[in-house]
């Protein structure tokens, strides 16, 4: 009776660890210690193990619960299928490349070569082209049909809108894009703040300027965030932050990425 009681204890115990810490791995132990309830020492030797692995998982180390989901925008709240964000990069191809006076294609050569240095390709033509005029590129890369493709996503909505935690979204893309793109997908309202790339003088993620600047005005440290992003440099950049963070790999194409990763949103509630 002792040792049932002990085990049920020890389970409601992880239980609770595993909500407070997703990455708690104490569940796979469940039905191991399920099957031999007629064995008192066994039991009482798997209730001793559950709570020993709830101490270590987080319950009683006081780790942070999360407290915020911070999104990114394109190609995470909608599908990439819908070309949206591919013709955004076109855009940033030609202008970078008539601005330059190349070739779009070896305009984007020598901006993905600077990848690593500068995280948008705006921040490249700033800090390497000595480009100024922030605003006509931001319009020539935004024009204000960019987003007609999209239809609002009930779905979705419904879906976030059951999410308890504060949602915030987190984009290198202009205010004014976001909020065309949140009303077009139709959740204009879950979202308490929108950080876009005028926040931070037009640097972008995965900046940890970025990064910092979002957590300051949401009032929380990283690891009480999640982030979503579809771009691997991005969540990369997050997590070596302290914070958690989810690629959203819609077509599984980052196939040697060492962290966790999405197929679909709804994925989520296996984290939060
Ligand atoms: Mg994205």
């Amino acid at each position: 009776m002792v040792g049932q009681f002990a085990l049920w204890f020890g389970y409601v115990l992880n239980w609770f660890a595993f909500r407070r810490n997703r990455y708690c791995f104490i569940r796979f132990f469940f039905p191991v210690g399920y099957k031999i309830i007629h064995n008192n020492r066994i039991i009482l030797f798997f209730a001793y193990f559950y709570i020993r692995l709830a101490f270590l998982s987080g319950l009683m180390l006081r780790l942070p619960m999360l407290k915020y989901l911070l999104f990114d925008l394109d190609n995470t709240l909608y599908s990439c299928r819908c070309g949206l964000e591919d013709n955004v990069a076109r855009r940033m191809r030609e202008f970078a490349g008539a601005l330059l006076g190349l070739t779009p294609q070896e305009a984007w050569r020598q901006r993905m070569a600077a990848v690593q240095q500068y995280g948008t390709c705006l921040e490249w033509l700033m800090g390497d082209k000595g480009f100024t005029d922030v605003e006509t590129y931001l319009a020539a890369v935004h024009p204000p049909d960019e987003a007609d493709s999209l239809l609002p996503d009930r779905e979705l909505r419904a879906f976030l809108s059951g999410i308890s935690l504060p949602m915030a979204i987190l984009t290198n893309s202009p205010r004014e894009h976001a909020d065309l793109v949140l009303g077009k997908l139709g959740l204009g309202d879950i979202f308490t703040h929108v950080f876009d790339i005028r926040q931070c003088s037009f640097m972008g993620k995965p900046r940890k300027e970025v990064f910092d600047n979002a957590l300051r005005v949401l009032g929380v440290c990283a690891p009480e965030v999640l982030f979503i992003d579809d771009n691997p440099r991005y969540t990369q950049g997050f997590i070596a932050l302290g914070g958690n963070a989810l690629l959203f790999d819609e077509n599984n194409i980052h196939t040697n990425y060492a962290s966790h990763k999405i197929r679909e949103l709804r994925e989520l509630t296996k984290y939060i």
